[in-house]
C-alpha cells in the first residue's frame, strides 16, 4: 500500500501545522497501532480558518461565481474522489476499521455521488417571484449564509462530510470542517482534491483537533454563521449553548438513534427480514446512527425470527478490515470498545449469541455480533445508544403495544415495520415518531431523500433538495414598478 497521508491543518489552500505545534495520534482500531499524528487545531487555528473562509466569501471568488461554475467544480471533485477511491478507502479503513470493500462501495462512492448530486442541483434550482400584482416585483431569492462550520463524527467520516459540504458549497458558502479525532485523514485528502477540482483556496478549510478545543472554538466563533453538526445528543446541545453564548448562529443537529424494527406476525418473509434485521445492526459494527438496535417482535413469530437472526449473526466473518473476506471489523477505538463492553457487563436479558470481546490477540477492538433476548424496553441497554454490534429483543402481543414500545425512547431517527398488510403498515408508519420509516426493508436510502430525526435525534435534515434550505437564507427584494 502506498498511502499518501497528510496530517496538517488545511487552511486557505495549504497544509500547516497547529499554531502551538500540537498533534494527536490517530490509531488503527484493527490492531491498536498508531497510524500518524495529526495536527491538533487550536482556537487560534480555528480563527485563522474562519478568517480565510470569510475573506473567500466576501470577495466573491466562490459565493458570487455562477451556479454553473460551482456545478462544474463539484462535478470535478466527485470525479477526483472516484479516481482516488483506493486511497480514500484505505485511509477510511485504517482510521476507523470499516471493511475495505465497504469503504470503497459505500463510503467513497456515497461521498462522490453526493458531491455530484448537489453539483448538478446548483444550476437547476430556481428562486421565486411573489404574486404581488402588476405594481410591484417581489423577488424571493436564496442567499448563502456565509461561513458554515461543519462538525462531524467518526462513524461515516467521508459520507457525512459530503452531506454537509456538498449543499453548503453548491449554494456558495465557505466551510470550516472539524472532523472527529478518530477520523481526520480522509477529510484532509478531500480538501486537497477540492482545490485541485477548482474550488478556490479558502472556500473549504479543514481543522482537525479535539472537540473541546477546536470544536468548541468553532461553535463559539462570532463570525461563523451556521453550525451543521452530526454526533451525540450531548455534544449537539453544547452547540446550541455555544450559539446562545456567541452570535446566535444557526445550528442544525443530526444526533443519535435507537431505531426499532417492528415485526408483526404477518411479516412477509421471516428469513429475508432476519437478514435485513441482522445487517441493520451489525453493519459497520453497529456504529450507525440509524442502526436497528431494538427488535420488537410479535410473540407468535419470536422464536422463528430470533433463530434466523442468530444464524446470520453467527455467520458473519469478523476480522481484519483489509482482508477481503471480512464482513465486520472492529469498533472505532478503545473508548468505544470500553463503552460497548460496559453495556454488555450489565445483566439485561438472555445473551443468545456473542456478548464478548473477540480477537484480543490482534490488539484490535473487536466485539462479537451480539443478540440479547427478553430485554425490558425500559432498561438502559434498550434506551441508550450502545453504538456497537448489539441487538436487544422485546416481544409484544398487540399492534398498540408494538407502537407504544417503538415510541418509548428519547430518540426518533428511524424505524421499520415488517408486515404483509399495507393498511397496517401505513397506520403504524404514521404513528411512529421517526424521521424515516421503512416498510419491509431496512436502511434503504439515497441522497435524494431527507435524513434526520425527531425528538432527541435532532433538528434539520441532511440530503435531498431540502438540505439546500439549511445553507441559505431567503431575501425579499421588493421593487415598486410604478416609481421605477
Ligand atoms: P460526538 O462525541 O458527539 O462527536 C461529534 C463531533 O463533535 C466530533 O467531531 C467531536 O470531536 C466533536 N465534539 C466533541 N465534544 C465536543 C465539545 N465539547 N465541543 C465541540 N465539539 C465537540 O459523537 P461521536 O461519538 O463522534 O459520534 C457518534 C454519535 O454521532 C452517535 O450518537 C451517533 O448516533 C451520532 N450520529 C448521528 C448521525 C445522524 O445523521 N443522525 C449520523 C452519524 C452519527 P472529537 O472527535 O474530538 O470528540
Ligand atoms: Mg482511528
Amino acid at each position: 500500500m502506498n498511502l499518501d497521508i497528510t496530517t496538517g491543518l488545511f487552511i486557505d489552500g495549504d497544509h500547516t501545522p497547529a499554531s502551538d505545534g500540537g498533534a494527536f495520534p490517530t490509531v488503527n482500531p484493527a490492531n491498536g497501532t498508531e497510524i500518524a499524528r495529526v495536527a491538533a487545531g487550536t482556537a487560534e487555528d480555528v480563527d485563522r480558518a474562519v478568517r480565510a473562509a470569510r475573506a473567500a466569501f466576501d470577495d466573491g471568488r466562490w459565493s458570487r461565481a455562477t451556479p454553473r461554475h460551482r456545478k462544474q467544480a463539484l462535478l470535478r471533485l466527485a470525479e477526483l474522489v472516484r479516481e482516488h477511491t483506493e486511497q480514500l478507502a484505505e485511509l477510511e479503513t485504517l482510521d476507523v476499521g470499516k471493511p475495505l470493500a465497504e469503504s470503497r462501495r459505500v463510503d467513497v462512492a456515497g461521498a462522490a455521488n453526493c458531491l455530484q448530486w448537489y453539483g448538478e442541483a446548483a444550476d437547476k434550482t430556481y428562486d421565486e417571484i411573489a404574486p404581488t400584482g402588476p405594481g410591484a416585483l417581489a423577488m424571493i431569492t436564496r442567499e448563502p449564509l456565509g461561513v458554515v462550520g461543519a462538525v462531524v463524527p467518526w462513524n461515516y467520516p467521508l459520507i457525512i462530510t459530503a452531506w454537509k459540504i456538498a449543499p453548503a458549497l453548491a449554494t456558495g458558502n465557505s466551510v470550516v470542517l472539524k472532523p472527529a479525532e478518530q477520523s481526520s485523514l480522509s477529510a484532509l485528502l478531500l480538501a486537497r482534491l477540492a482545490v485541485e477540482a477548482g474550488i478556490p483556496a479558502g472556500v473549504l478549510n479543514v481543522v482537525p483537533g479535539l472537540g473541546q478545543v477546536a470544536g468548541q472554538a468553532l461553535g463559539l466563533h462570532p463570525d461563523v454563521d451556521k453550525i451543521a453538526f452530526t454526533g451525540s445528543p450531548e455534544v449537539g446541545r453544547r452547540f446550541l449553548q455555544y450559539a446562545g453564548r456567541s452570535n446566535g448562529k444557526q445550528v442544525s443537529l443530526e444526533l443519535g438513534g435507537k431505531s426499532p424494527q417492528v415485526v408483526l406476525a404477518d411479516c412477509p418473509d421471516l428469513t429475508a427480514a432476519a437478514e435485513a434485521i441482522a445487517w441493520g445492526i451489525f453493519y459497520n459494527a453497529g456504529q450507525t446512527c440509524n442502526a436497528g438496535s431494538r427488535l420488537l417482535v410479535d410473540s407468535r413469530v419470536h422464536d422463528e425470527l430470533l433463530a434466523e437472526v442468530v444464524k446470520v449473526a453467527e455467520s458473519i466473518v469478523v476480522g481484519d478490515p483489509l482482508d477481503p473476506a471480512t464482513q465486520m471489523g472492529p469498533v472505532a477505538d478503545q473508548g468505544q470498545l470500553d463503552r460497548v463492553l460496559g453495556y454488555l457487563a450489565e445483566p439485561a436479558g438472555d445473551v443468545v449469541t456473542g456478548g464478548t470481546r473477540i480477537r484480543p490477540e490482534s490488539g484490535g477492538y473487536f466485539v462479537a455480533p451480539t443478540v440479547i433476548d427478553g430485554v425490558d424496553n425500559a432498561s438502559r441497554i434498550a434506551q441508550e445508544e450502545v453504538f456497537g454490534p448489539v441487538l436487544v429483543t422485546t416481544v409484544f402481543t398487540s399492534e398498540d403495544e408494538a407502537v407504544r414500545l417503538a415510541n418509548q425512547t428519547r430518540y426518533g431517527l428511524a424505524a421499520a415495520v415488517w408486515t404483509r398488510d399495507l393498511g397496517k403498515a401505513h397506520r403504524i408508519a404514521r404513528e411512529l415518531r421517526a424521521g424515516t420509516v421503512w416498510v419491509n426493508t431496512f436502511d434503504a436510502g439515497d441522497v435524494m431523500t431527507p435524513f434526520g430525526g425527531f425528538k432527541d435525534s435532532g433538528s434539520g435534515r441532511d440530503r435531498s433538495l431540502h438540505a439546500l434550505d439549511a445553507y441559505t437564507a431567503l431575501k425579499t427584494t421588493w421593487i415598486d414598478l410604478e416609481r421605477s
